[in-house]
C-alpha cells in the first residue's frame, strides 16, 4: 500500500532524535525526582515506623496537578518495599488511584488482594467484601499501607463512607494506615471533620515548581529521552517557562517537549528548537479543545455552535443574540428549547471548560448586558463541532 509504504520508509530511513521515547511517556516515574528531597525524606520519615512493626501515621497530601505527588509517593512505597523485602517483613502496601479504578467495590477488590485475600469481581454486596477484607486483616494478615490517589474522586463520586469505615478500621484493629493524596486543594472541605482528622495526622503539600526547578527536570529527563546534544537550551528554557506559568506542572513542560521532539523528528529535523515548542504548544492546545468540545453533551454543543455562528456574523455577540441563534438550531435539530436561564447555566458552563469567555459590559443607558466570544480559535472549534453530522448541516446550512 503506496501511502503507508511512504510512512514506513520515512520512518525507517531517517535516525531518529529519540533515543528512548518510552521515559516522556506519562506514568513513566524516574529512579531520581529533582527538587522533591524533601517531600521524598517527609513521606519516608512518617511511614518509617511500620519497618519496626509499628503503626505509621496516616499523611494527607495535597498539591495542584503536575507537582510530582504520585511520582513521589511510588516511589517512597517501592523503596519502601523493597526494605520489607530484606527484613522480611510482615508489611503490604497497596496503590489505588480512585479515578481510574472508579467504583468502591473495585477498590475494595483491590484492597483484599494486596493482603492476600480473593474476591470475586462482581456479585458481592460491597458490604460483605469490606467485612472480609477487615476480618483477614484483624485475624492473619500483615499491616497495610495503602495509598489513594485523586482520592477526591473517591468523594465527590460516592460520598465519604468508604474512607470513613476505612478510617474507622485504622484505629480498630490498628493495622492500616492511609496516604490520601488529592489535587484538587478544596477537597478537605468536603470531607467530614472526623475523617478529615483521621487522615490528615501528617500533611504534606507540594508547591508549584518554579522555572528554573523545572529546566532542571526536563534536563534530567531530555538526557535519558533524546540523543546527545538534540535538544537545545533554548527549547529546555521555553517548555519550563510555558510550563511555569501554568502553575508549575512539570506533566505540561514534559508533554512540551515530548511533543516538540515528535514534531521536529517528523519533520526530520536533528534538533529540538524554540519554534518546535511553540508548535507543540499549538497542537496540544489544539487537540485539548478538540477533545473538550467532542466530547461535550448535546445543549452545550448547541449553545458553542450559536456563539460561534453569532461571531462569525456579527464579531460581538450578546447572550440574547446566542440565544435567538440557539433557539433557531434546536428548531432545526429537531429538539427542545431549553429556557434562558438554563442557557445562561450552560454559558457558564462553557466559559469554565475553557471554550468561551463572558462577561459584563455597560451599554450607557441602556443598561447592562453580557458578552460572550469564544476562548479558542474559531476554526479548530468549527473542525470539532462539525464532528456532529447535524451540526454541521446547520453550520453549512448558513455559511
Ligand atoms: P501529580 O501526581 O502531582 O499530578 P505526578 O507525580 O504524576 O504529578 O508528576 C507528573 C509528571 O511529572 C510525571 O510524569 C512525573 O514523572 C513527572 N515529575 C514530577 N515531578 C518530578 C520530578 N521532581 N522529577 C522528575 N519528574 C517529575
Ligand atoms: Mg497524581
Amino acid at each position: 500500500m503506496q501511502v503507508l509504504d511512504e510512512v514506513f520508509n520515512r520512518f525507517m530511513s531517517t535516525s531518529s532524535i529519540f533515543k528512548n521515547p518510552e521515559v516522556l511517556r506519562q506514568d513513566f516515574i524516574p529512579d531520581n525526582l529533582p527538587h522533591r528531597d524533601t517531600h521524598i525524606r517527609g513521606l519516608g520519615k512518617t511511614l518509617a515506623p511500620v519497618l519496626r512493626g509499628y503503626r505509621c501515621s496516616n499523611v494527607f497530601i495535597y498539591g495542584k496537578p503536575g507537582t510530582g505527588k504520585t511520582a513521589v509517593t511510588n516511589l517512597v512505597l517501592k523503596e519502601l518495599s523493597r526494605r520489607i523485602h530484606d527484613i522480611d517483613n510482615n508489611v503490604s502496601t497497596c496503590y489505588i488511584n480512585c479515578r481510574l479504578v472508579g467504583t468502591e467495590y473495585k477498590i475494595l477488590t483491590r484492597l483484599c488482594s494486596s493482603i492476600g485475600l480473593k474476591v470475586p469481581f462482581t456479585g458481592l454486596a460491597t458490604d460483605e467484601v469490606f467485612d472480609r477484607f477487615v476480618k483477614t486483616l484483624h485475624e492473619k494478615s500483615p499491616f497495610l499501607i495503602v495509598a489513594l490517589d485523586e482520592i477526591d474522586f473517591l468523594i465527590k463520586a460516592r460520598g465519604d463512607k468508604l474512607l470513613y469505615a476505612l478510617t474507622r478500621v485504622v484505629s480498630n484493629p490498628g493495622k492500616l494506615s492511609i496516604i490520601g493524596i488529592s489535587n484538587d486543594l478544596r477537597f478537605k472541605e468536603l470531607l467530614d471533620p472526623r475523617v478529615l482528622s483521621s487522615l490528615s495526622e501528617e500533611e504534606l503539600v507540594f508547591q508549584p515548581y518554579t522555572t528554573p526547578e523545572l529546566k532542571d527536570i526536563l534536563l534530567e529527563r531530555a538526557s535519558l529521552a533524546f540523543i546527545d546534544g538534540a535538544v537545545s537550551e533554548g527549547a529546555i528554557n521555553l517548555c519550563a517557562a510555558l510550563a511555569a506559568t501554568e502553575h508549575g506542572d512539570a506533566r505540561r513542560a514534559l508533554n512540551l517537549l515530548r511533543v516538540a521532539g515528535e514534531l521536529a523528528d517528523y519533520q526530520g529535523i536533528s534538533r529540538v528548537v524554540e519554534s518546535h515548542v511553540r508548535q507543540a504548544r499549538m497542537k496540544i492546545e489544539n487537540d485539548h479543545i478538540s477533545q473538550v468540545v467532542t466530547g461535550l453533551p448535546l445543549h452545550l454543543r448547541v449553545v458553542l455552535t450559536s456563539v460561534y455562528l453569532s461571531e462569525k456574523f456579527n464579531n460581538n455577540c450578546t447572550t440574547g443574540e446566542a440565544y435567538n441563534t440557539y433557539s433557531e438550531l434546536c428548531n432545526e435539530i429537531g429538539i427542545d428549547v431549553l429556557s434562558q436561564r438554563r442557557v445562561s447555566g450552560l454559558i457558564n458552563e462553557l466559559d469554565t471548560l475553557g471554550l468561551l469567555s463572558a462577561h459584563v459590559t455597560s451599554m450607557g443607558r441602556y443598561g447592562r448586558t453580557k458578552r460572550v466570544r469564544l476562548a479558542a480559535s474559531s476554526a479548530i472549534v468549527e473542525k470539532a463541532l462539525c464532528g456532529d453530522p447535524s451540526i454541521k448541516g446547520a453550520i453549512d446550512g448558513r455559511l
